[in-house]
């Protein structure tokens, strides 16, 4: 199968066949299947208190708060074709929080809020804002969670994560969008979410056991490394899937007895999880 278009990390195709997909319609309007996940259980109650935040607000945060609270209004907490509304309250307030557009080449600023996926440099995407509000609900990490991003890309999905846990570890295999990511986090007072360079493949096991990992990349199996540096209870995030082909966006979990449980949340693409030479 020749596929023809960009490839987007994170986006999510909606309600066109495959047909769409490989003659090159745009991707973040392409999707093969309707969700098939249940509704995930809420990981935080929908209260008053549950949505004060607790990071601090980054300085940016300041400028195109209108853009981020339609984007959430629009794209993020209402139904939309292919996919459920996303209902996490810290989830929803991180994203009108995390001043995307500065996580974002200056050429892409104006497109910052769009619904879709932007390219950020070096063949990588920043993903769709709903997928990375999609991803950040399906991990449902409480209140002092650690969690791994395999992916760092721009920093942005590791900014939000920052809202929802004091506890975030990420990893970027590119080394100039790794010293740019930490950089932009830095200057944004995200100085606590913890950087590395590497290959995610292996994790992070200096700081492992973590409660949940959370892969921006698609991979054609899972990392075993990431399986193993995750907790009993804990649950992984991750694209499955060829480079160039429709992938499936799926949770694992790992029981108490250390098997393993999968289910499929939907169709997306990402750019492919690479390795070190
Ligand atoms: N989460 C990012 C977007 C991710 S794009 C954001 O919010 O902007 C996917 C990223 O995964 C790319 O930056 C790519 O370089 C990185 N990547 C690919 N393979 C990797 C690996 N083995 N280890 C770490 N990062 C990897």
């Amino acid at each position: 199968m020749r596929v023809g278009i960009s490839i987007g990390a994170g986006v999510v195709f909606v309600g066109v066949t495959m047909a769409a997909i490989v003659t090159g319609q745009s991707s973040r309007h392409v999707l093969a299947d309707p969700p098939q996940s249940p509704s995930p259980a809420q990981s935080r109650p929908d209260t008053p208190s549950s949505t004060e935040p607790k990071h601090p607000q980054p300085p940016a945060a300041t400028e195109r708060a209108e853009e981020r609270a339609r984007m959430v209004e629009q794209q993020i907490a209402r139904q939309r074709l292919g996919g459920r509304p996303i209902k996490d309250q810290a989830v929803l307030n991180a994203m009108r929080t995390v001043p995307r557009h500065v996580f974002v080449p200056k050429a892409r600023r104006r497109q910052a809020y769009d619904d879709s996926p932007l390219p950020i440099g070096y063949g990588q995407t920043i993903s769709q804002p709903y997928i990375v509000a999609m991803m950040s609900e399906l991990l449902e990490l409480k209140e002092d969670a650690k969690v791994l991003e395999i992916g760092t890309g721009s920093g942005y999905q590791a900014a939000v994560l920052a809202h929802l846990t004091p506890n975030v570890y990420t990893m970027e295999i590119i080394d100039p969008l790794f010293e740019r990511a930490a950089g932009v986090l830095r200057k944004q007072d995200y100085g606590a979410v913890r950087t590395r360079r590497g290959d995610g493949y292996f994790g992070w096991a200096e700081h492992a056991p973590f409660d949940a990992i959370i892969v921006t990349c698609a991979a054609g199996h899972l990392p075993p490394p990431l399986w193993e540096q995750l907790k009993p209870g804990g649950r992984i995030v991750i694209p499955i899937g060829g480079p160039y082909e429709v992938q499936r966006l799926v949770v694992m979990t790992k029981q108490l007895d250390g098997s393993r449980r999968s289910t499929t949340v939907m169709s997306v693409r990402f750019v492919p999880l690479t390795r070190e030479e």
